[in-house]
């Protein structure tokens, strides 16, 4: 299980390991938590008490501090297992719901007439569809899209990556997902 990394201002940066976690909290480089602690992580027996050292690991951190620049983009990276989870696996073209092996980035203007590889550009697609489609625009096709692309915010990217999220991290990063998102829906 994965600790949810925020800056201070509560925007997400990334997903630590338990022992990621802990170095921060060693550090004292945590600002503030969410949610009950839900790992806990027993280290030696301290010499000065007899008991063993024990810390327990918040599902959510804000740490302190300047943040890399990573971690100040707005945008999240595209990548295909995120925009078939943007688009919940269904064919802009045909409406229909596939298997992951099935789906295609496409391009709703084609990349070879000028089209950008970004989240605005870019949408789900059959295989079947991509391969009508061509290198065609919309327009010439006299084809709609049956949903429209959106960039997701950092919060729902947190969601789309697909890793393990515990009940209070989907809390948070649902409550920060815009209203516009098909993960609502
Ligand atoms: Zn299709």
């Amino acid at each position: 299980m994965d600790v949810l990394q925020l800056d201070v201002s509560g925007r997400p940066q990334a997903r630590l390991s338990a022992q990621e976690a802990a170095t921060l909290y060693a550090s004292d480089a945590i600002a503030w938590t969410l949610g009950d602690p839900f790992i806990v992580l027993r280290g030696g027996i301290q010499q000065r008490t007899g008991l063993q050292s024990r810390l327990e690991l918040h599902p959510i951190v804000a740490v302190r501090g300047a943040m890399p620049s990573r971690a100040w983009r707005t945008e999240p990276a595209l990548s295909n297992p995120k925009l078939f989870a943007r688009d919940r696996q269904v064919c802009a073209y045909c409406g229909k719901r596939f298997h992951l092996d099935e789906l295609t980035r496409e391009h709703i203007k084609p990349t070879s007439r000028g089209g950008g590889d970004t989240w605005m550009n870019c949408i789900t697609a059959c295989r079947g569809c991509n391969g009508l489609k061509g290198n065609r625009t919309l327009d010439e096709l006299r084809w709609s899209l049956y949903y429209l692309p959106y960039i997701p915010s950092l919060h729902e990217d947190m969601i789309l990556r697909g890793r393990r999220i515990v009940a209070d991290q989907m809390e948070f990063l649902l409550a920060s997902v815009p209203a516009h998102s098909r993960l609502r829906n």
